[in-house]
């Protein structure tokens, strides 16, 4: 299972989308996201509980910005891959006729080394070269989370309906309406 790292958290100006964040790098099946920036106990808090209330096992952890490129570092020092979210990037529907986006989808192995990044207001310009590959959804600007969740929906095979295992909670999914937990 992949790892998202999100670069810059402002405690303030950022709180939903870093939580929106990491609900989204969850329910689409990553194993956990670090991000760089301001630690904000109140998102731990939340994604804890909704982790703990709707099952699987996710981490959230928060280290310093100025940390960001020793993380970096060390993780491209265990051989594990980067993908980087960017507008700038190739587009995803180029990259995934690619055969290198098919071996990594294929390998429980390969994704479990790959971490997929994705900036907050100033992306540093170094990410772009640590990056193995800087990958667009659309060449358009947008999201951290649109681009997030489409690219979990594309990379992750059943990212749409994955099974959550020791839930307490779950949706009898129903086409008329909201029904009670299973
Ligand atoms: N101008 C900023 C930059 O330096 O890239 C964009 C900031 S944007 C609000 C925050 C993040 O959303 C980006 O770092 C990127 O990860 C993601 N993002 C926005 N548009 C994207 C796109 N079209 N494709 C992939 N990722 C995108």
């Amino acid at each position: 299972m992949v790892t998202v790292f999100r670069i810059g958290h402002r405690k303030n100006r950022d709180k939903r989308i870093t939580s929106h964040l990491a609900l989204v790098a969850r329910a689409l099946g990553a194993k956990g996201i670090t991000i760089a920036g301001e630690t904000d106990e109140n998102i731990i808090r939340s994604v804890s509980k909704v982790v703990s209330e709707w099952g699987g096992s996710f981490s959230i952890v928060f280290i310093p910005y100025d940390e960001w490129i020793d993380f970096v570092e060390e993780w491209k020092q265990k051989h594990g891959l980067i993908i980087h979210l960017t507008m700038y990037g190739e587009n995803i529907t180029k990259f995934q006729l690619d055969q290198r986006f098919n071996s990594i989808q294929n390998s429980d192995e390969r994704l479990d080394h790959l971490m997929i990044i994705v900036g907050g207001k100033k992306v540093p310009a170094k990410v772009f070269h640590y990056a193995d590959w800087n990958i667009a959804i659309t060449n358009q600007p947008h999201s951290e989370v649109g681009s997030l969740a489409i690219f979990l929906e594309k990379l992750i095979p059943n990212s749409l309906e994955l099974n959550f295992l020791n839930s307490k909670k779950k949706i009898k999914p129903s086409i008329e309406g909201k029904k009670n937990y299973t």
